[in-house]
């Protein structure tokens, strides 16, 4: 038995696969514009403010806030913490670079709206997700 909860993997594409990886080597990686420095999630072949198409891979610092979260309490799948916080959380890089998560290592009934987030990584096979956690966790 795994204590890690059962998640459905993505497919890896060459478009993807720093996102899912980075954690890898622990970091939270985004395609960003090199001309405009807008960073760019989910991942797309053209910057969506300037168009352009010269865009790199960069790590983010991982330090995000939630922006609003809702507690599943339905045991679609075995898990072994129910209810758990489905969150977006807003990276500080950029408003509106956004990822849907979960809000990991606190009970989820403390998870409120603004509470200060960094990325944990769990690992399922060659795919690591990209977590949160309180800021303040130690
Ligand atoms: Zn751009």
């Amino acid at each position: 038995m795994s204590d890690k909860p059962f998640r459905v993997l993505p497919k890896l594409t060459d478009q993807n696969r720093h996102f899912w990886q980075g954690g890898q080597q622990g970091e939270l990686r985004f395609l960003r514009c090199r001309p405009c420095r807008t960073w760019i999630h989910p991942p797309s072949p053209v910057c969506p403010d300037c168009l352009g198409k010269d865009l790199g891979v960069e790590a983010a610092s991982g330090r995000a806030t939630v922006l609003t979260f809702t507690l599943n309490h339905q045991p679609w799948v075995p898990s072994p913490d129910h209810p758990y916080a489905i969150a977006i959380v807003e990276l500080e890089e950029q408003v509106g670079l956004r990822l849907m998560t979960n809000v990991v290592h606190c009970p989820a009934e403390d998870v409120r709206i603004g509470m200060s987030v960094r990325v944990v990584f769990e690992e399922h096979e060659d795919v690591w997700f990209p977590l949160f956690e309180p800021a303040e966790h130690a």
